[in-house]
């Protein structure tokens, strides 16, 4: 046996080892990944390596590119949405850090705030409250790091390169202490305010909710028409009215908060009318109501009621309140109703007639129940009118009737009641009071709390704010208010898709103030002194800095500790009412006030990347690219920018990106009760992190996204067909030494010129691509080309090459040569998506001298390196020969059907053409054979020639192809060659082997073959 025989192990045959004398691909690649299986050994090799810190030693000196992470909540492990999320970052690390860039990724968690709060609260049970402070915050602390640990390991199981072993964390005692010094740089520089309003309130979880933390869902609320008696002269209102009992009417989805009706509020402009009823109709008459101190009537000249509602709306609450058939008295302007008075439906209360411009003519009356301390709106009309906002629904949403509307010893069915469970005793009250017009139930979008999901209220409370309207100076040294200047740094920023543009400046635009206080516990303290007698804050420079430094050095639990107390110089006085007593601030910040300080307790701190940041904000050329999920816009992008422009007068980010929702294939979001939920983890359990990864690069991350389990078995069908052409390239490079073998561009063949050329092309795309994170078109290109430019079409076209001809031939040398670019190209080019594949493959290819340890430290292929001349030129000349060749494969396909012929390799090609495309045929003659898959193909020397050589004419197929030449498929000339199963006119036998064309006996004797003795084969 020869050494063919044994290194294919070709069995025998009746030509024996004929066969054997193939050269067929070998590689170590194998076809089966077993990516769950690999991965992680991969991962172990990289941690060994310790690539990551290699990959920053490589990249010192070159040109910085940061993205900063925007930290993911550290309570629980990752779903898809987080996979996608570090995919396309890492997508973005990774060929940024190719394509020549120092990209350090230091990845960071978000760990204060409620619901680690409350799953702590939920574990610690009734031993909470003998814990002290500092004894929660720890188990809140080793709550956070449990995830912050789990997740680290499952986002760095999908690939994701970044410094994982020292992660930002917000509740790290230096970034704790720059979050605090962050808040006193806006105290410092009067950004900060302390007041009373209504917030969003959760009385389920017991918080002020920020706008960011409250959802619309639906609920069902009453909606009830309420009269209120007018008490001032009617006549003052129109002449007509002199002496009536006149009311108007409200309408509210809220009856709990009529016991804080302070005004009725009326748009000045709009039309009002007084309606005359039929008595007794609708509501019953004063004589019906209850008596007390609280009703007091008007007049009884007249009995049939008057009611003023808004002209337009008139007819609809005649209908919802059942007046039957009215009579319009009056009509005036809503200015005529200022400081009327009104008489509270139930207490002892006179309610001003007030005028508000956001009263609408669409739904009520036009006449709106004003409860300043439930309502935002309402809260700034009566600060105009000088009305007390005070709310009297504590904490948890139980009602306190106000004692100075409120004489009866007993007190109100409402009080000490949650508010939406008062609200039929309210409704109650009305009606026994005649009080009640109408009334309904209402299925209405209702703002809910994101964490609980439990129905919000607005309540007025004592909080702390950043106010908008605070004048700052741009860096021109104009005055602006920190709203202006906050919309003018957007306008410097690249948003990608660009509305996220006009979204955050809207956001910013109309948003009110930060309110930044939370009354809890787990998160950052708004570490002040208040005088116990003003209740302001003591401002103090020096004693902040002391503070700061105390939160350094033991974190944030130092402030629940009496030794704080300490910090405060004895003999201290208010500066504002010069009191001497003071206590402790207990609120915490806001966590979106955390988060959105990174850019400084990070980007400005951490010294992996302090000094490129500081070029950053110095505007010297470095980008800074913010990547979350679209909804970021009045989250993390939002609270970063105010805190930057407050503090440092310019944006955190230069580059903002946003992606949608992942929703599953019929564009549900994905729930745990839909069970169409994609967990990254599984995935990459079952099928191989890099499905994940496939997965990503597929989408188009600015739409929502599909994504399911169909469609990660479609990644992964995609995924073998791309290992397969890898390996089919990689089994082709065996033999193949670089240095000794490669061939000079000019002296490749014609078709391997081309492969190259369109090499160059796919890889000047790509990196545009990935230029402009267009990562789904990187996607599509490389699986088309892998699929359908190599696999289907190159790689079979050269088969006959590399299998047949002398392993160090020319031709076959060539292709190497362009296979192993295509290979050397490829492999940088998916590196960033196909991280583990990608690596896998380098170590296989070819060595090269001085080659790096992982293709993560190489760089992108330089496309002039690739092919020396433009593309475009080369791919433009071939177009017609791929017309050509698609309709010789059409026409070869009818002659197989009719089985005129077998395999394509039994049909000769004869092409007539005019002079230039006979130049351009000829100059590509060498590759003519395999490009049109046929055994011969010959150009006779013009148009008008005969097919002279051809016999047997009536064989001969025209090819219909709709271009200036003519050809016509043939059946094969020669004899068919046993070894290549060309059809050659030289096949002859070759010592015991029979029918050898010429070119492969000359093949055999380069490869010092020669064909057994007869007596040895058998
Ligand atoms: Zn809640
Ligand atoms: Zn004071
Ligand atoms: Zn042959």
């Amino acid at each position: 046996m020869n050494k063919f025989a044994r290194l294919n192990g070709v069995p025998m045959s009746s030509a024996p080892e004929l066969k054997a004398t193939l050269t067929l691909p070998q590689t170590a690649f194998p076809m089966k990944a077993n990516l769950p299986q690999n991965e992680p050994l991969r991962l172990q090799r990289w941690a060994s390596l310790r690539l990551y810190e290699e990959l920053r030693k490589a990249c010192q000196g070159r040109p910085v590119y940061l993205l900063h992470d925007g930290p993911p909540y550290a309570n629980g492990p990752i779903h898809l949405g987080h996979a996608l999320n570090k995919g396309l970052k890492d997508f973005v690390v990774k060929s940024k850090t190719m394509a020549g860039y120092d990209a350090p990724y230091v990845p960071g968690y978000d760990c204060h705030g409620l619901p680690i709060e409350i799953k702590v609260d939920e574990k610690l049970g009734h031993k909470k409250l003998t814990m002290p402070v500092p004894a929660v915050l720890e188990a809140c602390r080793a709550y956070a790091q449990k995830y912050v640990d789990l997740q680290t390991e499952q986002f760095e199981r999908i690939g994701c390169f970044g410094r994982w072993q020292t992660p930002y964390k917000t509740m790290a005692r230096s970034y704790e202490a720059r979050t605090l010094e962050a808040f006193y740089g806006f105290l410092e520089k009067s950004f900060v305010y302390r007041g009373l309003k209504p917030v969003y309130w959760c009385i389920h979880d017991r918080t002020a909710l920020a706008e960011a933390e409250v959802e619309y869902e639906n609920h069902t609320s009453p909606s009830i028409y309420v009269r209120y008696r007018l008490t001032s002269d009617p006549a003052a209102i129109a002449p007509v009215l002199a002496g009536r009992e006149v009311s108007t009417i409200i309408w509210t989805t809220t009856p709990w908060t009529l016991p804080a009706s302070m005004a009725v509020a009326f748009h000045p402009d709009f039309e009002y009318v007084a309606i005359e009823a039929p008595e007794a109709s609708g509501a019953p008459s004063s004589s019906q109501a209850s008596e007390g101190s609280v009703e007091k009537m008007v007049g009884d000249r007249e009995t049939q009621p008057v009611y003023i509602v808004a002209a337009e709306l008139a007819g609809q609450v005649a209908e919802a309140c059942k007046l039957g058939p009215t009579k319009e008295l009056a009509r005036f302007k809503g200015a005529v109703l200022d400081r009327v008075t009104f008489q509270h439906p139930f207490l002892d209360r006179t309610i001003p007639g007030v005028l508000a411009t956001y009263v609408t003519a669409d739904t009520g009356t036009g006449a709106v129940h004003t409860a300043p301390s439930h309502g935002a709106d309402d809260f700034y009309t009566g600060q105009k009118y000088g009305i007390d906002p005070t709310s009297r629904v504590d904490a948890a949403g139980h009602i306190h009737v106000d004692p100075e509307a409120w004489h009866l010893a007993q007190p109100p069915a409402f009080e000490g009641m949650k508010v939406f469970a008062a609200n039929p005793v309210i409704v109650a009250m009305l009606e026994e009071r005649g009080a009640l017009l109408g009334g309904s139930q209402l299925e209405h979008s209702y703002p809910h709390c994101w964490r609980c999901h439990h129905p919000v209220i607005f309540r007025a409370t004592e909080q702390w704010f950043i106010s908008l309207e605070t004048p700052v100076k741009s860096a021109q040294n104009e005055e602006k208010t920190f709203r202006q200047l906050a919309i003018e740094e957007i306008d410097k920023v690249v948003w990608d898709p660009a509305w996220g543009k006009e979204r955050i400046t809207n956001m910013i635009a109309t948003r009110p103030d930060w309110c930044i206080s939370r009354q809890r516990i787990w998160g950052v303290p708004i570490a002040v002194f208040l005088c116990e007698d003003c209740s302001l804050p003591i401002i103090d420079a020096d004693l902040n800095r002391k503070i700061v430094d105390l939160f350094e050095r033991e974190g944030a639990e130092a402030w629940h500790l009496p030794a704080s107390d300490g910090l405060l110089a004895p003999g201290t006085k208010c500066a504002h009412c010069g009191g001497t007593a003071f206590r402790k601030e207990t609120d915490i910040l806001d966590v979106w006030f955390d988060s959105g300080v990174s850019w400084l307790a990070v980007c400005e701190s951490d010294p992996d990347l302090r000094t490129a940041y500081a070029l950053f904000q110095k505007g010297k050329g470095t980008e800074c690219l913010y990547l979350e999920g679209g909804d970021q816009h009045r989250g993390w992008f939002h609270s970063s920018l105010l805190t930057s422009v407050a503090l440092r007068g310019r944006a955190p980010y230069s580059h903002v990106a946003t992606a949608g929702w992942t929703l599953d294939e019929q564009g549900r979001a994905m729930s745990k009760s839909l069970g169409n939920g994609v967990d990254p983890v599984d995935i990459a359990n079952r099928m191989g992190g890099e499905i994940v990864r496939l997965w990503v690069a597929s989408v188009d991350f600015r739409e929502d996204m599909a994504a399911s389990e169909n469609l990660m078995q479609r990644c992964a069908e995609l995924y073998k067909k791309l290992r397969n052409t890898f390996r089919f390239l990689l089994g082709n490079l065996n033999g193949f030494d670089p240095a000794r073998d490669r061939i000079a561009e000019a002296e490749l063949l014609p078709l391997d010129r081309y492969m190259l050329a369109r090499t160059r092309e796919l890889t000047e795309k790509t990196l545009g691509w990935y230029e402009a994170f267009e990562f789904h078109r990187v996607y599509q290109a490389v699986n088309e080309f892998a699929i359908v430019d190599l696999s289907a079409f190159y790689l079979d076209a050269l088969k006959d090459r590399m299998y047949t001809f002398a392993p160090s031939s020319l031709a076959r040398r060539s292709a190497q040569t362009v296979l192993w670019q295509i290979t050397e190209a490829l492999v940088r080019l998916v590196a960033p998506i196909l991280t583990f594949t990608a690596d896998e493959i380098w170590e296989l290819l070819p060595p090269v001298a001085g080659r790096e340890i992982s293709v993560h430290l190489a760089r992108f292929p330089r496309p002039e390196e690739i092919f020396s001349e433009d593309p475009a030129i080369l791919i433009n000349e071939w177009k017609i020969l791929f017309a050509l060749r698609e309709a010789v494969l059409s026409t070869l396909e009818e002659l197989r059907q009719k089985k005129v012929i077998g395999k394509s390799l039994e049909a000769d090609l004869e092409i007539f053409a005019d002079n230039d495309m006979l130049t351009h045929l000829r100059d590509n003659r060498e590759s003519l054979k395999e490009f049109f898959n046929v055994s011969d193909v010959r150009l006779p020397h013009s148009q008008s020639s005969r097919l002279s050589e051809v016999k047997g004419l009536t064989n001969s197929t025209r090819v219909n192809a709709n271009l200036d030449l003519q050809a016509y498929v043939l059946p094969a000339s020669g004899q068919k060659c046993a070894r290549c199963w060309n059809f050659m006119p030289d096949t002859a036998d070759y010592g015991i082997w029979h029918d050898v064309c010429g070119r492969c006996r000359s093949a055999l004797q380069e490869m010092g073959i020669a064909p057994p003795k007869p007596e040895a084969a058998q």
